[in-house]
């Protein structure tokens, strides 16, 4: 047995054991009792504890310096890369603070959760600043001289800084700005209707089903917040569901299907190995972008839905697929990023990430939290937050410690602005198909493309080989967002 196969046995262990620590974590989101909070955080603790000491082991760092020293093959190699960055930025946070970030963030996630039911912002303020101090401590013990921020982003999206996120927002801002002015101006239609709750899960069912989901590797639940977790053949998505709103549930499942068939697509020879995961959060946001918005939103597709949603709900006051088309990428004023339409999504991420690098920062406190959030958004926006369930506590990633995760949303959309051009070149009759409710000639091109190589390429890398080796921009996303509504 060679260094490489012994240490690729140990790999193994470890992967499936932290998919075990996901499927606790997804457990959390679904099915647990509220009763359980407390035991769950030591449960969870405990499994971090065990996951920090064997990526910790010594011997693990041996055998990898003997396999790195041996040539083997790219994929080897590749392999090898993902377990050096692990085994580095775990041997340099102290077991003690892993454990403590664990369960902190567990406890802080319910506390998040209750005080965004009492609109009370006061109530989660102390467990936030303690969940800062800890990660401004994680990073300050991987940043090897990096600013804690870059250090910080880095656990998301791999070679990405706030310099060059501050770069790409700079061209966006304006464009979308310009592009939100002209859009706002114009009478966008509502959906009026009731839509049976039962049947807008079956629609979705048959959605995921028709963008690429396996159901017999998955399944779908319900969550406050969907999202989709899990690798190889058991990935799981959520979605949630209201009944004035079928689009809510329609396009949140189809974008976690995105997310999910990236999982699902991954070659199966890197099942439970490190390169057995979506690369980057960036690029696993690229494939549920690219299935809800170029894709699940398009005017091809829409038609095909409007068609579909007659069949299912009857006549629900929506004329024709034209104004259907404009009903689902309405765009309109609101509070709430995940309801937010492609024009404006960018925009809230802009001010989550200048606000978060200002917390890690230490330029701005919890106690100022509210207040800086309310002043920013009327600012970018134009109007007030109303309430603070509708601001600061909308999101749940800062009571779990994900600093440094906002930005990636936003790389998703260039990426798949990047994918979704080259797409249109390699499908031809793609419209066509898509006006026929089919994706499978798409959603095959990206799995070719992205989602089969999982963790072997980089995340700019693996977008860059699939669009013919052009580096990833914001242009063809910028364009894709003025042709499509600059006219409509
Ligand atoms: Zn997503």
């Amino acid at each position: 047995m060679t260094a490489y196969d012994d240490l690729m046995a140990q790999e193994r262990d470890t992967q499936a054991l932290a998919q075990v620590a996901g499927r606790l974590a997804w457990d959390q989101e679904t099915m647990m009792p509220r009763g359980a909070a407390e035991q769950r955080a030591e449960e969870s603790g405990a499994m971090q504890a065990v996951l920090h000491a064997r990526r910790t082991d010594a011997r693990r760092g041996d055998l990898l310096a003997e396999a790195e020293s041996v040539a083997t093959d790219e994929v080897a190699r590749a392999q090898l890369h993902h377990i050096r960055r692990d085994y580095d930025r775990a041997t340099l946070v102290p077991g003690d603070l892993a454990v403590a970030v664990a369960r902190l963030t567990s406890r802080a996630q319910g506390q998040w959760a209750e005080a965004r039911a009492a609109d009370d912002y006061a109530a989660f303020a102390p467990v936030l600043a303690e969940v800062i101090r800890l990660k401004r401590e994680e990073a300050a013990a991987v940043a090897r001289g990096r600013d804690l921020y870059d250090a910080l982003i880095d656990d998301f999206e791999p070679e990405m800084t706030a310099a060059r996120l501050d770069a790409m927002f700079a061209e966006m801002r304006p464009r979308l700005v310009d592009l939100r002015a002209r859009a706002l101006d114009r009478e966008w239609p509502v959906l009026d209707a009731h839509f049976d709750e039962q049947a807008q899960l079956r629609l979705s069912r048959e959605l995921a089903r028709n963008f690429g989901y396996d159901f017999a590797r998955g399944r779908l639940d319900m969550a406050v917040h969907p999202f989709s977790s899990g690798s190889g053949d058991d990935v799981r998505i959520t979605t949630r569901v209201s009944e004035h709103d079928p689009f809510n549930c329609l396009y949140s499942t189809i974008h976690e299907t995105g997310h999910a068939c990236y999982e699902q697509g991954i070659d199966p020879a890197y099942r439970l190995t490190p390169l057995g995961q979506g690369v980057s959060m960036g690029v696993h946001e690229s494939q549920s972008r690219i299935y809800e918005n170029q894709l699940g939103r398009s005017r091809a597709y829409t038609g095909w839905l409007f068609g579909r949603m007659r069949e299912m709900f009857g006549d629900f006051g929506v004329a024709d697929a034209g104004t259907f088309y404009r009903a689902v990428n309405r765009v309109h004023r609101g509070h709430i990023r995940t309801e937010a339409d492609e024009v404006q999504y960018n925009l809230h991420i802009m001010l989550r990430f200048d606000l978060e690098k200002a917390l890690i920062a230490g330029d701005l406190s919890t106690d100022d939290l509210e207040a800086a959030w309310n002043d920013r958004f009327e600012a970018d926006f134009g109007y007030a937050v109303d309430r603070v369930s509708n601001g600061v506590l909308q999101d749940v990633h800062w009571s779990l410690g994900l600093f440094g995760y906002f930005p990636t949303y936003s790389l998703g959309n260039v990426y798949a602005g990047c994918l979704y051009r080259t797409m249109r070149g390699a499908v031809p009759d793609l419209e066509a198909q898509l006006a026929r409710g089919e994706t499978g000639e798409a959603t095959a091109w990206l799995r070719t493309q992205v989602q089969r190589h999982g963790g072997r390429f980089a995340p700019a890398q693996v977008i860059a080989r699939a669009c013919g080796g052009e580096e990833p921009t914001a242009g063809p996303l910028l364009d894709y967002l003025d042709e499509k509504f600059g006219g409509m």
